[in-house]
């Protein structure tokens, strides 16, 4: 993969490509980590000389031109962030002659998400090279991550380029004990990860909703959890590896909610009527204790509801471990990076990914097409 070595800048007209895709609240950011994690590459630009910059983002999945996706809200913090006035092209065609631009949502494009040829002529235009820095969508065929890579010289960004070092680090040559967390929700989207790093890690840990379709795989009860079906089959296989951990206790509630009634569960069997929402103590004690001693610890997906108050220890004594490892730690995913933010342990793990998705996609050995298209 080329990077910014690669590539000379002084003097030209820079389009980057950015992952601004953040959390919004009635049109206010709640969370800028993104934002901050592009001003490496947009200073590093600009100290090498760069003329101009033009920005390239995508907010959300508008269908149409809807104004709450519009970039304006992230334009107005990288301004204050970057202390330089950031100017917001309403489309490609009124793109104002400024040092910093920021064009408006690319999904306002039809043609973006379709990897589109002409589109990425029309951005290949408003520049002389190209640099991506949005690892959060580079796991997408898109004409802004991918086609138009290949209309101008092009090279990774800062962030780009961490991002991909550290996880393939992990994979080719981690520091071991290698371990493996994996909870959340959305369990089918983790089989793969699940199966790459059953294959070279030392330990996986498994928490949160995932547990489930490997207890009724065991044909324990699981009552009212959140148990995808589609995740039995692949659970029975894993279940064959000795490296995987499941949880000995968990925490059941009545409703998916905070003042819902609570039970302390010794076991794993989870009564009718009541949903498993977070691992137990024990469980966690334990899994904090294989995380100490890790010389690689990789996390993705809380331990349990952890948004919940009365169903968050587990996740938070996952997220404790990781503060205090020693070893190298590594969260992808959304929600994990949520949970790190909320206990205020954000910056006490080495490596937060900006890209829950691409993160996972990378693990799986599959190849990014926005990074293949600067290799
Ligand atoms: P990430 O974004 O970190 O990849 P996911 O999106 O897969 O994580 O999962 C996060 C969600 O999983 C959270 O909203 C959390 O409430 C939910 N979750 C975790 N454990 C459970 C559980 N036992 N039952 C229901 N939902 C759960
Ligand atoms: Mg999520």
């Amino acid at each position: 993969m080329r990077t910014l070595e690669d590539l000379d800048v002084e003097g030209k007209r820079v389009l980057v490509r950015v992952d601004f895709n953040v959390p919004l609240d009635h049109g206010r950011i709640t969370d800028d980590a993104r934002i901050k994690a592009a001003l490496p590459t947009l200073k590093e630009l600009r100290e090498q000389g760069a003329a101009k910059l033009v920005l390239l983002a995508h907010l959300g999945r508008p269908k149409d031109r809807e104004p709450e996706f519009s970039l304006k809200p992230a334009a107005e913090r990288l301004s204050e962030l970057l202390e330089t006035e950031v100017a917001l092209a309403p489309n490609l065609d009124d793109v104002p002659d400024v040092d910093v631009v920021m064009i408006e949502n690319v999904r306002y494009e039809p043609g973006e998400t379709k990897n589109d040829e002409e589109l990425a002529k029309r951005y290949a235009a408003l520049a002389d090279v190209y640099v991506n820095d949005a690892f959060g969508a580079a796991h997408r065929a898109h004409a802004s991550t991918e086609a138009v890579a290949h209309l101008l010289p092009s090279a990774a960004g800062r962030l780009l380029e961490r991002e991909v070092a550290t996880i393939t680090g992990i994979l080719e040559d981690p520091k071991r004990p290698l371990v493996a967390v994996v909870g959340g929700a959305k369990v089918t989207d983790k089989i793969g990860v699940l199966d790459a790093f059953l294959e070279r890690a030392d330990s996986v840990l498994i928490g949160g909703a995932m547990c489930f379709p490997f207890f009724a795989a065991q044909g324990h009860d699981v009552g009212a959890s959140k148990c995808e079906e589609e995740g039995v089959e692949p659970a029975k296989r894993a279940l064959e590896s000795d490296k995987l951990r499941l949880p000995s206790d968990l925490v059941a509630g009545k409703d998916f909610s905070e003042d819902t009634e609570v039970r302390e569960l010794d076991g794993v069997d989870v009564p009718d009527g009541w949903m498993g929402l977070d691992i137990g103590r024990d469980s966690a004690e334990a899994y904090a204790a294989v995380i100490a001693e890790a010389g690689t610890v990789f996390w993705n997906g809380p331990m349990g509801a952890f948004e919940l108050e009365p169903f968050a220890a587990g996740t938070r004594r996952v997220a404790e471990a990781m503060a205090e490892c020693e070893g190298t730690t590594v969260v992808g995913g959304g929600d994990s990076a949520a949970a790190l933010a909320e206990f205020g342990l954000a910056d006490r793990v080495d490596h937060l990914s900006t890209g829950g998705g691409a993160s996972l996609e990378l693990i799986e050995g599959k190849t990014l097409p926005g990074v293949e298209a600067l290799s």
